[in-house]
């Protein structure tokens, strides 16, 4: 027996799901959410039934307490010893990190020292770790990062075009993220094309947030998200790719401060900016459907900014032989799945199998036989792929 466990540890939430690795089987999973607050939230779902707690969790190491405590009085564990791994999702391993790696001191200094990249994420992800080690001291730990996927990007594709020293001095190029979605799902993909010995393949992972990226026999040439999640498609509330002169003109006709602009473009823009509803996908849709203009819109600039990633991705792999569409929109709409195909169709030779798409459930292909380009709905799994890793590199 050997359990894992992969943590997703946010400033004031933590994911877990607990993984029987001899079968790779979820043995439970969950969320602990608003940490700090009193009326905190401790969900668990174990043998289908799923538990909801509210009470007040005030830190990390109590909800993580809480969580090890129940694992033990619903005897999903005998022992805390039989957790012997635990995977941490690390959002921004700089250039540090080409793969997950085992926490030391040395990958502890550089999670920290990256948390000018991603200020909300990387300093929780180290709370979350602390608070493992010190609740089951036995278990080894494994740091999965979203951006080591990217890595084997060239850098004709990381730098951006300004004064290279910013490069140098500062570190300011594309890291992209999602990466272990995009690993996970072009993986499978090429699983599912037969394991060619080339392969090109575009993944459109579409959830709240949103990026595509560019895969050449497995290996990752280029992604939509940048120096950070802000950058590329239009997504829930990001806005995606901006002329950046935008910014200084609001910040000066609105006489705000420039952390208040980029709190807009990340928190009010994409979806809810433009439709001016939600930041969810359903909802804009339904408002649409019921004629509401701003909602069609916003929907349009949604499709178009797809196509136009799956557009570059087509010309810089040299042709493509599979579409993969994952997440929350990517996995559930077929309706964002017909649209931004309808709008590629002619020029990629796409041929839809309607009926898959609309019907089917799960992984599967939904592009019919006379198709140019294989189209394949595959649900991500981030959380297997930790949990893999953390078995792989702690040798369980
Ligand atoms: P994240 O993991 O980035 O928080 P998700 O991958 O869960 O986000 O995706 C959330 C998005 O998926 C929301 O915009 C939601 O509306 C959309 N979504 C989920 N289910 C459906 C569905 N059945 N039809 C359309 N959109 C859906």
């Amino acid at each position: 027996m050997s359990k894992v466990i992969a943590v997703n540890a946010g400033s004031s939430s933590l994911k877990f799901q607990l993984f029987e690795m001899n079968n790779e089987s979820v043995i439970t999973s969950g969320v602990i959410e608003r940490i700090g607050l009193e009326d905190s939230v401790f969900t668990i779902k174990y043998n289908g039934e799923k538990d909801v707690q509210t009470l007040p969790i005030p830190t990390h190491k109590e909800a993580v307490a809480l969580l090890l405590d129940t694992l033990i009085k619903k005897e999903i564990v005998k022992d805390l010893n039989e957790i012997r791994g635990v995977g941490h999702r690390i959002v921004q391993g700089g250039s540090y990190f080409k793969e997950s790696a085992v926490i030391d001191d040395y990958v502890v200094e550089k999670i920290d020292e990256l948390k000018a990249l991603a200020p909300l994420h990387n300093p929780a992800h180290l709370i979350g770790y602390y608070a493992f080690k010190e609740a089951i001291p036995n278990a080894g730990a494994v740091a999965v990062f979203d951006t080591a996927f990217h890595q084997t990007l060239e850098p004709r594709c990381y730098i951006y075009p300004i004064p290279y020293k910013f490069y140098e001095e500062h570190k300011i190029r594309k890291y992209g993220a999602h990466g272990t979605s995009h690993f996970y799902v072009s993986t499978r993909t090429r699983d599912l094309l037969g394991n060619p010995e080339h392969s090109k393949i575009i993944v459109a992972h579409l959830g709240a947030g949103g990026s595509l990226s560019a895969v050449k026999d497995g290996k990752c040439i280029n992604t939509s998200m940048g120096f950070t999640p802000l950058a590329g498609i239009m997504m829930g509330t990001r806005s995606g790719d901006l002329d950046a002169s935008v910014v200084e003109y609001l910040v000066d006709t609105l006489n705000i401060d420039m952390h208040e602009l980029i709190h807009i473009l990340n928190k009010e823009s994409g979806l809810l900016g433009v439709s001016g509803i939600s930041s969810d996908f359903r909802d804009v849709q339904k408002a649409a459907d019921e004629g509401n203009e701003r909602a069609k819109l916003a929907l349009d600039i949604f499709f178009r900014r797809v196509i136009a990633y799956i557009g570059r991705y087509f010309i810089a792999l040299g042709g493509c032989d599979a579409i993969a569409f994952t997440a929350g929109i990517g996995e559930n709409s077929a309706y964002a799945r017909k649209e931004i195909l309808s709008l590629v169709s002619e020029a990629l030779g796409i041929v839809i199998d309607d009926d898959a798409n609309e019907n089917g459930k799960g992984e599967r292909l939904i592009s019919k036989p006379e198709s140019k380009i294989k189209v394949y709905v595959v649900p991500t799994n981030e959380e297997l792929v930790i949990a893999r890793d953390t078995k792989r590199l702690l040798n369980l």
